[in-house]
């Protein structure tokens, strides 16, 4: 119940996260720029942050009774459908809260219901919307990343975390480190970006979540399962060849999953 309560709130912040960010990037380019040479503004409303406005129908602009916005449980009493006006409602949201008390149920099996499993929990949560705007928008906000990586800093700083504080720290400058590397080395031999700077930060802050050594376990998975989306999407005509794809998801699967299996992997490979 807890996890699609959460769910439900990440729902909220994926959508108006990106638009926040952008309306203080907007503000403060404008405020430099002459008067009459300002673009129209945002179609959102003058007051737009993670509480307010109410949830609304975005065709409609029908605002959410109590009762229609229930996780999951709205959604199949609608059928999927706005109440007032009929519009379809994206199975993202229910998917989403479904996803999140999954993970919400996982940490609790995996920790128990003591600190590290609200911890492992708090790491879910945030690693998936991160990758949820990620694939939206191809950006991750330092506002989720480097948050998340001191909070992986303090989880590991005393006793009953999920690694030594030396293990977390060094964690977090090679998950830096690594991606930064592949990174120049692709951009200077074949003069193409392959990721960006949150793609670093993301992998920092998983290292100081999970030590230094699962890294190379995390970064596998997420390659595989990014290349695997990659030629799936193209297959399917939903994305084109060349276009710039989300790695933030992909690492941030690999970081839940080694949270939760541990390294298997490592095992495999001898
Ligand atoms: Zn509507």
């Amino acid at each position: 119940m807890f996890g699609l309560v959460i769910g439900s709130f990440l729902t909220v912040v994926v959508r108006r996260l990106p638009v926040m960010l952008e309306r203080a990037w907007r503000s403060e380019v404008e405020a430099a720029m002459p008067e009459a040479t300002r673009p129209a503004a945002d179609p959102y409303p003058k007051r737009f942050n993670l509480a307010v406005p109410r949830s609304a129908c975005p065709h409609c602009k029908h605002v959410l009774r109590a009762w229609e916005n229930i996780p999951v449980i709205s959604y199949l009493a609608l059928r999927g459908r706005c109440s007032a006006c009929g519009a379809r409602v994206s199975p993202r949201y229910p998917l989403t809260e479904l996803a999140t008390a999954a993970l919400a149920a996982l940490s609790l099996y995996a920790y128990g219901p003591v600190w590290a499993g609200l911890a492992a929990f708090g790491l879910c949560a945030t690693l998936l919307a991160a990758g949820l705007i990620d694939y939206d928008t191809r950006y991750l906000p330092d506002v989720l990343t480097l948050p998340l990586l001191w909070a992986g800093l303090i989880v590991n700083f005393g006793a009953g975390g999920f690694v030594t504080l030396h293990d977390a720290v060094t964690g977090a400058i090679a998950g830096y480190l690594f991606l930064w590397c592949v990174y120049w080395l692709f951009k200077l031999a074949r003069g193409v970006e392959g990721m960006g700077y949150g793609d670093f930060k993301l992998l920092a802050a998983i290292g100081a979540w999970l030590g230094w050594a699962p890294l190379g376990q995390v970064v596998l998975i997420a390659a595989v399962a990014g290349a695997a989306f990659g030629i799936v999407a193209t297959w399917c005509r939903r994305m084109r060849f060349e276009e710039p794809q989300p790695f933030g998801p992909f690492l941030g699967a690999g970081g839940a999953i080694t949270l939760f299996v541990g390294t298997p992997l490592y095992a495999l490979l001898g």
